[in-house]
């Protein structure tokens, strides 16, 4: 069978990462969280000193770029990759409010963007790849077969999000999370370098009030309605 790419988009905490997950490990592709990147090189640019009070040394950085090696390693128990910073695994120091507050003013810069794009173009190996992300079906992989564009309101996405720093003892208040994914979701949708959009092709998903399992349902039908296009050999616009 024809393997497809799968592009996600969307406003930030979503949950496009945790739906992009089951869906590769259903039909067996690679998921890739291109947010993970950004924020890896974040956190390099944070240990670096590059960023004092969110003031970002955009030429320091960028002339560091060959000296920032970003892998995905998968990890069997977890059923997904995580993220390797040069070598070291940086899945949860990237998760922390300070990459989050940081983060949109680093990959708002061209010289970064090209260069993670570049990367993420590589990854795909003929189809068989889930990636989500700001740019994936826009700009990363235009071509591809299915685009998912995730939205839901601001209120609910701060309360999922706090809920998890909570439960990973993060010490935040509901009001930081929420300014946090309101000013990611304005620097995101407004910077000059490929803003958030959706893709004129993708098909909208407003998860406001869906539960997991109806959001999977209704996205494996997107899914196979593809794939048994594709191996019709029809096209689906
Ligand atoms: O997906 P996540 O919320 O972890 O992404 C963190 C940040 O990385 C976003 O707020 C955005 O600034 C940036 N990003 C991006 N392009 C992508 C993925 C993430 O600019 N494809």
């Amino acid at each position: 069978m024809r393997r497809i790419t799968i592009a996600i988009d969307g406003y930030s905490s979503t949950g496009k990462s945790t739906i992009a997950k089951q869906i590769a490990k259903e039909l067996g592709y690679v998921y890739v969280d291109s947010g993970a990147m950004y924020r890896a090189v974040t956190l390099y640019a944070l240990r670096s000193n590059y960023i004092k009070d969110k003031q970002l040394d955009v030429d320091d950085l960028i002339s560091d770029l060959n000296k920032i090696n970003l892998k995905f390693i998968f990890n069997k128990n977890l059923g997904y990759a995580e993220i390797y910073l040069n070598g070291v695994n940086v899945e949860r120091d990237i998760r922390t409010m300070e990459v989050s507050e940081n983060v949109s003013r680093v990959s708002e810069t061209p010289e970064i963007r090209r260069q993670l794009v570049h990367e993420q173009q590589k990854m795909n190996k003929q189809g068989g790849i889930v990636m989500d992300g700001r740019d994936i079906g826009t700009v990363v992989f235009p071509q591809a077969e299915l685009k998912l564009f995730m939205t839901a309101s601001s209120e609910i996405r701060a309360r999922r999000r706090f809920q998890e720093l909570i439960e990973q003892d993060q010490n935040v208040t509901y009001d930081d999370v929420l300014n946090n994914v309101l000013e990611r979701d304005y620097i995101d949708s407004n910077r000059n370098d490929s803003p958030l959009i959706q893709a004129k092709d993708a098909v909208i998903f407003d998860n406001s009030t869906l539960t997991l399992e109806q959001q999977y349902k209704k996205i494996m039908d997107l899914v196979k309605a593809k794939l048994g296009s594709q191996n019709a050999g029809d096209k689906i616009d």
